[in-house]
């Protein structure tokens, strides 16, 4: 059974390109019916970020990546923090000293130059007791083989590649930790990992992970590597250009729904002109086949058009509207003046203005931008609400605003239907054109240039409220 996992450092919150390798481990797993795994890699005390573990989880967690092993969870291979698995590593860097005594010999046989200097390579065993009695501080290094590793990889094919040259990789550490090499090798092994799908970053290290896992005795997994992200201007991604961590983008107003769309395009090919895919859809259409070379390219539109999509979905669908809804509503409370009427049905009114606004939001928060007037009455004075009306003159605009009342006066109150015939009624009664009865009773309505169709904001003010906002116009 196909068995991946996602193995962050806690040396940084998890951005996007770390968003994206869980996701195609999340995919792989749960495609082929297989157990995806979380380690925190956390050996090297010296890079840990506070808070950084936490945050991984939890973003994993809010964009529905959910791990089968991991921290917080059962399995037979934890625990599922490297520091937790310190001894193990050093287990198995006994067992490849033991074999370094026999390599070393057979390379000195074959007269092969030293490619940096070995120092310690050089010491008799007595050396080598005298200098560990004296308790000077040690390193076990790995002896990279010399000759070229193939390396086949399920994204970039089939590779002929040099261990790093001056690279014999420190295994442990003078104070017995194990660098990531030995761990991730070891933890791979044992947690009967088949496939590693990482960053590109990763790549230049696999045939030194190949050789140490022939050095061992051991199967290697299957390796795919994901390109590097760039910025739009080819630089490498960023966090200076604007890619903050995932949680702060989710904090900002992205849709989880709609990170996860992005990031699954970002180097997958769906192999159809569809862009739009759920979580179960991108399972349903994963395939490492479909994964690509080039390097994907961040584009911050794309991500905003794919979070307007999300957003209207979710208002037409009626689905997690209640999400939208506490995500806007300190801000609501904070921007506007609450009236107590407009206070005791504050939840319905924000879910009103979500389905008038629908089409146009692209953050949660632009609600506040179309739906001031629903919150409470337009400012007509402010520079925004003389904009509006420009250049049409005072005496026609009265002329609008008091067919209207006369209008609403008469008649029972419209649907959205009977807004287009209130216009058309108005512009008989005036002899002034569409677009003046319109502006004239935006203004009058809201006192904003952009929001609702006209019918709408008429529905949802009602009769009286129109009135009253048409009289005060009026004065
Ligand atoms: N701990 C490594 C990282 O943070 C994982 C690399 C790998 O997946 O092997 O990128």
């Amino acid at each position: 059974p196909v068995r991946v996992r996602f193995a962050p450092s806690p040396t940084g919150y998890l951005h996007l390109g770390g968003l994206r390798t869980a996701l195609f481990n999340y995919l792989m797993a749960r495609k082929y019916g297989g157990s995806f795994i979380l380690r925190i890699e956390d050996t090297d005390k010296g890079r840990f970020v506070e808070g950084a573990t936490e945050n991984i989880i939890q973003t994993l967690q809010l964009t529905g990546l959910d791990y089968d092993e991991g921290p917080g969870k059962h399995g037979k291979h934890g625990p599922y923090f490297q520091s937790q698995r310190v001894d193990l590593y050093q287990r198995y860097a006994d067992e490849l000293l033991k074999e370094l005594e026999s390599m070393r010999l057979a390379a000195q046989q074959q007269g092969k130059p030293p490619r940096y200097d070995r120092r310690c390579l050089h010491l008799s065993q007595r050396q080598i007791d005298t200098k560990m009695s004296q308790g000077e501080p040690h390193t076990v290094r790995f002896f990279s083989p010399d000759e070229p590793v193939v390396v086949r990889d399920l994204v970039y094919g089939c590779m002929r590649m040099r261990p790093s040259a001056m690279d014999d990789s420190v295994l442990l550490k003078s104070d017995g930790t194990p660098t990531y090499h030995l761990a991730s090798i070891v933890d791979d092994h044992l947690m009967e990992i088949t496939h590693v799908l990482r960053g590109e970053e990763w790549l230049v290290s696999t045939p030194k992970h190949l050789a140490l896992f022939r050095a061992l005795g051991w199967d290697p997994p299957q390796y795919a590597h994901l390109p590097l992200l760039l910025n739009s201007d080819e630089s490498k991604l960023s966090k200076r250009s604007g890619h903050a961590d995932v949680k702060e983008l989710l904090r900002r107003g992205y849709l989880p729904e709609a990170v996860i769309n992005f990031a699954a395009l970002l180097g997958w090919n769906p192999k159809t002109t569809d862009e739009l895919f759920s979580l179960p859809e991108l399972i349903e259409k994963f395939s490492v086949q479909g994964l690509n070379r080039g390097n994907p390219v961040v584009n911050t539109d794309k991500l905003q058009w794919f979070n307007k999509n999300y957003i209207r979905d979710r208002i037409q669908q009626g689905r997690l509207v209640g999400d939208l809804v506490d995500s806007v509503r300190d801000l609501v409370a904070k921007e506007f003046g609450l009236s107590t009427d407009v206070e005791n049905d504050l939840d319905g009114r924000i879910s009103r203005a979500f389905q008038m606004a629908k089409d146009r939001l692209v953050f949660p928060s632009d609600m506040t931008k179309e739906a001031k007037f629903m919150f409470r009455d337009p400012d007509l004075n402010s520079e925004e609400a003389r904009l509006l009306v420009g250049a049409l003159p005072k005496s026609q605009m009265l002329r609008v605003c008091d067919a209207a009342i006369e209008l609403l006066s008469r008649t029972s109150l419209p649907t959205p239907a009977d807004g287009a015939t209130v216009i058309a009624s108005i512009c008989q009664a005036t002899g002034l054109s569409k677009p003046q009865v319109m502006k004239t009773l935006r203004w009058a309505w809201t006192g904003q240039r952009s929001g609702p169709k006209i019918p709408e904001i008429l529905q949802y003010l009602g009769e009286a409220a129109a009135i009253r906002r048409l009289r005060v116009a009026m004065d």
